[in-house]
């Protein structure tokens, strides 16, 4: 009786162990597979996760990092679909615009010096828009490193609120300012500067007449700055909070638009205070006017 059972007992072996291979292998082809069509440029990957060992966790990593070049590649081509699209508004109005002036469309010289005057905003809202972008790139890839030093923040902010001066009195609005001077940041003050300038820049762009901006700088801890931008202006809506510092996000793009922004100037200094290893968050609503929190981490006064 012993044959016959070693026989039925091996060929039961032969059936779990071809299984066995199968379940390891087939999710490393389907890997093959994937990997391949990866190559050329189509990243879905669905590789079945039947195992809780080395293939199971295999297949799952490599079901996650297709997916996030997946993301990756729809975040680049979306981003250069935005690209395109900023850069075209503009030159479609300076080509529609200096072929009115080459037919001879302007009647008068007041006509021409319009149409002029045109074309020079859009090539000014064009050189923005390429300095800001070459600047994201810059701060993104790391390519630049910052260069820190201990720097007085009050004295960088003081500087610029002093160059708004004039915009802001143009305007009537009030500029107050609350500022901690014992404060030292270890950072980059051009690009510290840099902050402070395009959060004041949309705080004065997007608050009507006889607002009030104001600007606070202050000492939360032994550790901890925080530095907050205020403004009475029309704000945006709460649900729109989430998008602000992405690149290209703006409220009401018409509107905007004509105001010269870029949709990119939250989103560099997203970017610089991230670098700076702090946090920014925004609150507004519709009607009150927006706050900005930055939050710093400060040289220790006895080191
Ligand atoms: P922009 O160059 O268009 O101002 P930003 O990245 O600086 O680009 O801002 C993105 C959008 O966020 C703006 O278009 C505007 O709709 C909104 N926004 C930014 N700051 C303010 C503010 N202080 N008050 C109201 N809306 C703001």
């Amino acid at each position: 009786a012993f044959w016959p059972l070693a026989a039925i007992f091996a060929a039961a072996l032969l059936v779990v162990g071809r299984r066995m291979v199968r379940q390891m292998t087939e999710p490393l082809q389907a890997m093959e597979q994937a990997a391949e069509r990866m190559a050329e440029g189509r990243y879905e990957a669905d590789i079945p996760v039947r195992s809780d060992d080395e293939i199971g966790r295999l297949a799952e990593a490599f079901n996650q990092m297709a997916d996030a070049i997946a993301k990756e590649d729809e975040r680049k081509r979306e981003f250069l679909a935005n690209v395109s699209h900023e850069l075209r508004t503009p030159l479609s109005y300076m080509k529609g615009y200096s072929e009115a002036l080459l037919a001879g469309l302007a009647k008068t010289k007041e006509e021409e010096k319009a149409y002029l005057r045109l074309i020079h905003r859009e090539t000014e809202r064009m050189e923005r828009l390429v300095r800001d972008l070459l600047d994201l790139a810059r701060l993104e890839g790391q390519s630049v490193p910052l260069e820190r030093a201990p720097v007085a923040f009050a004295q960088v902010i003081e500087d610029v609120i002093a160059t708004y001066e004039p915009i802001a009195a143009q305007k009537r609005i009030e500029l107050a300012c609350e500022l901690d001077y014992d404060i030292i940041v270890n950072g980059d003050a051009d690009r510290l500067e840099q902050v402070v300038r395009n959060l004041l820049d949309n705080a004065i762009r997007y608050t009507p007449e006889g607002g009030v901006v104001t600007v606070r700088l202050s000492r939360l801890s032994e550790a901890e700055g925080e530095l907050v931008v205020q403004d009475t202006g029309k704000g945006i809506p709460k649900d729109q909070l989430p998008f602000l510092g992405q690149r290209f996000f703006r409220v009401d793009r018409a509107r905007t638009r004509k105001e010269g922004g870029t949709g990119l100037g939250l989103a560099i200094v997203k970017q610089i205070v991230s670098l700076h290893d702090g946090v920014i968050w925004f609150d507004s609503d519709l009607g009150r006017g927006m706050t900005v929190f930055v939050r710093l981490p400060l040289v220790r006064e006895e080191e």
